[in-house]
C-alpha cells in the first residue's frame, strides 16, 4: 500500500480516540497514529536497518510491532515522569497515545496483508505468509483501489473532525 493510504487509514482508525480529547491531546493521538502507520516501511526503506531488513520482512512482523509499541509506551512513561511540569506528559495520556501508535502499526500490517505479496507476521520463527483477501481481490500497491481506500479513509477522517467540531 502507498504511504498516503497507510497514513489516511491510521488517521481514520484513531479518530474514535481523538474525538474524546481536547485538541492538543487529539493532535498528539493523530500524530502517534500516523507515526505507527509509517514505522514498518520506515524500518525497511529509510532507517539504518534497511541493509539488514528485506522489504516486508521482519519489520512487518508481530514481534517488531509489539516491540515498537512497547518502546513507545516506555518512552511516553519516561516523558510523564520528567521533573519539569511544563514538559512532563500528563500520565493519563500514556494509554491513549500508545493505543494510537498501536492502531497505526496494526492498520499498516492489515493493509499490507491485503496486497498480492501479503506479509509474514511470524518472522523470524516462521516464513508463513498471511493474506487477508482471496487472490482475485488482493489490492496492488499504487493501484486504483489503493488510492480509493486512501481517499475514502481521508474523507472519513475529515468528516469525523467536522462532525465533532460541529457538535461541540
Ligand atoms: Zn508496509
Amino acid at each position: 500500500m502507498r504511504r498516503l493510504t497507510h497514513l489516511a487509514v491510521a488517521t481514520l482508525g484513531v479518530m474514535p480516540l481523538a474525538v474524546d480529547h481536547a485538541w492538543p491531546a487529539a493532535s498528539g493521538i493523530v500524530l502517534l497514529g500516523m507515526a505507527g502507520a509509517v514505522v514498518p516501511d520506515y524500518l525497511d526503506l529509510r532507517s539504518d536497518l534497511r541493509g539488514v531488513l528485506t522489504h516486508r520482512g521482519l519489520s512487518h512482523s508481530v514481534l517488531i510491532a509489539g516491540l515498537s509499541i512497547a518502546l513507545v509506551w516506555v518512552l511516553l512513561g519516561a516523558l510523564s515522569r520528567l521533573d519539569d511540569p511544563a514538559w512532563a506528559l500528563d500520565s493519563g495520556l500514556i494509554a491513549p497515545l500508545t493505543a494510537a501508535f498501536a492502531i497505526g502499526v496494526v492498520s499498516h500490517l492489515i493493509l499490507d496483508a491485503c496486497t498480492p505479496r501479503g506479509l509474514r507476521p511470524l518472522l523470524p520463527l516462521s516464513q508463513w505468509r498471511l493474506w487477508l483477501l482471496p487472490k482475485p481481490f488482493r489490492i496492488g500497491t499504487g493501484g486504483r483501489l489503493d488510492n480509493m481506500i486512501g481517499l475514502a479513509a481521508f474523507g472519513g477522517a475529515v468528516a469525523v473532525v467536522v462532525l465533532s467540531v460541529a457538535s461541540s
